[in-house]
């Protein structure tokens, strides 16, 4: 997709640095992190919204790399969050899953 940073992000097109990449999934950190940990795991493929996945194995590929990468930065025990943000409430129209923290209790919403 023209104009998309992060299909710029996956034809290098802009240089990153990445902690994960298979066929299907990238992962990098967050340009302005929330928390000392924020990676964004997003799609290879140029999916606008959260309602636009319609594919269950490249939704279970996201789950496990989102799994992989709380168990690889250790946040299991740490307080960690994920979040998608759609419908307009992103800012970038490229599918990306937020992984977050460590996070205490205190975080609110
Ligand atoms: P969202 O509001 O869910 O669309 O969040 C988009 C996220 O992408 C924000 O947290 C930005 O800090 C992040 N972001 C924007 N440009 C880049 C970039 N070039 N590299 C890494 N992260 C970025
Ligand atoms: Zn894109």
């Amino acid at each position: 997709m023209k104009n998309c940073i992060f299909c710029k992000i996956r034809d290098r097109i802009i240089p990153k640095e990445f902690l994960y990449e298979d066929d299907d999934v990238m992962v990098f950190p967050d340009i302005n992190p929330f928390k000392p940990i924020h990676i964004l795991i997003i799609p290879k493929k140029h999916i606008e919204d959260f309602l636009d996945v319609d594919n269950n194995v490249l939704w279970g590929k996201l789950k496990n790399v989102v799994q992989k990468m709380v168990k690889k930065l250790k946040l299991e025990n740490k307080g960690y969050r994920v979040v998608i943000n759609g419908g307009g409430a992103q800012i970038i129209r490229h599918l990306h899953i937020h992984l977050v923290g460590p996070l205490g209790k205190d975080v609110t919403m």
